[in-house]
């Protein structure tokens, strides 16, 4: 699947949830909770394909999943650049000292799998908007 399909897809799932909550008249607060993977794995099923495994992307105890994948993370699927001959696909804004640069052949793409920013609480809270696309409006790298 390429990034932007992958993007809108969870960005569409991801309202329909927020829509369900709102019409439930769920606060702020009470929707970061909703959003807690112990919570989640068990009401929205569907959300994430690890869920079915009851696994966690990330080793962290309590991990919360509304802002899978990252507001930090930039993509294009026709290659961001070249580096060393090399096209890079995707990258951190942020330079994350957790994240890394992935290389696969003569493609790179960041790896965020020992990086957990975006799951804490605190950081869904300080960037909190119930609107997913705008939060992540700066992901898609593409025109
Ligand atoms: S390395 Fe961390 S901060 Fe950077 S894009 Fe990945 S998850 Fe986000």
């Amino acid at each position: 699947m390429s990034y932007i399909s992958w993007f809108q897809e969870h960005g569409k799932k991801h309202k329909a949830i927020i829509d369900k909550l709102l019409s439930r008249g769920y606060s702020k607060e009470q929707i970061i909770d909703y959003f807690d993977f112990d919570a989640m794995v068990v009401n929205e099923p569907d959300f994430c394909p690890l869920y079915a495994e009851n696994k966690k992307c990330h080793d962290m105890q309590s991990l919360n999943c509304y802002l899978c994948s990252c507001p930090n993370f930039r993509f294009d699927d026709e290659g961001v650049d070249i580096i060393e001959e090399k096209k890079r696909y995707s990258f951190c804004s942020i330079d994350s000292k957790d994240g890394r640069v992935g290389v696969y052949g003569e493609k790179i793409h960041q790896d965020c799998s020992k990086c957990t920013v975006p799951h804490h609480r605190a950081y869904v809270e300080k960037h909190f908007d119930l609107e997913w696309f705008k939060i992540m409006k700066a992901c898609p790298c593409g025109d």
